[in-house]
């Protein structure tokens, strides 16, 4: 009890810039991320954190050395039950899994499809800046496919010290632009001239 807290994940507004060329214009799509507000549990952000580092001692790193864990609960798991997945190297480098897609392959074996909140702990690098421990781009983007447009999806990467329990992203903090095949999913780049009213969050 009382472990439940409200986070507040700011906005973000971002323009697009438009350059004319002799060729054509070059766009850099601005981006426009309503303020949200989200409540979690820490205790269960807790309980997630240490399944992650628990189960990263048992990453099979020989490569690397590095061990990663990831822990999930999936929204549409009516038990709720922990999923952990560690990091799986392979010889052929190619044939490697990092932690955050081992774990969502399991819970997808399982039926599970809707997840809500992922933890992912790089145990060596704790007190690293925040992209030396967090998802790499194909994790993130398969992040995304199990996230869908889901505002309340949360990743929490383990870190920052003795009393930090962690790094939070939302989809649209994770992964701007990620790749969709559904149209009506969220992220489409804002067209040059238009930095504002395109995104979902500011529909509601
Ligand atoms: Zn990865």
């Amino acid at each position: 009890m009382g472990a439940r807290v409200e986070l507040v994940l700011p906005a973000v507004i971002r323009p697009d810039a438009t350059t004319p060329t002799p060729f054509g214009r070059l766009t850099v799509p601005g981006r426009a991320i309503a303020e949200k507000r989200v409540s979690v549990d820490s205790g269960e952000i807790a309980g997630l954190r240490d399944a992650a580092r628990a189960v990263a001692g048992r990453a099979h790193a020989p490569y690397s050395g590095f061990r990663v864990g990831a822990a999930l609960i999936m929204a549409d798991d009516p038990e709720r039950r922990t999923i952990a997945g560690a990091n799986v190297e392979n010889a052929s480098y190619g044939g490697t899994i990092c932690a955050e897609r081992s774990a969502l392959a399991q819970a997808a074996s399982l039926g599970f499809r809707k997840l809500e909140l992922l933890v992912v702990s790089c145990v060596a690098t704790l007190d690293a800046p925040v992209a030396d421990r967090s998802p790499c781009g194909i994790c993130r983007q398969m992040i995304h496919e199990f996230a869908g447009c889901d505002p309340e999806t949360l990743v929490i990467v383990d870190g920052g010290g003795a009393d930090a329990l962690g790094d939070v992203f939302d989809l649209d903090r994770l992964l701007p632009y990620g790749f969709n095949l559904m149209s009506e999913q969220p992220d489409a780049v804002i067209p040059a001239g238009q930095s504002e009213g395109r995104d979902p969050a500011f529909r509601s």
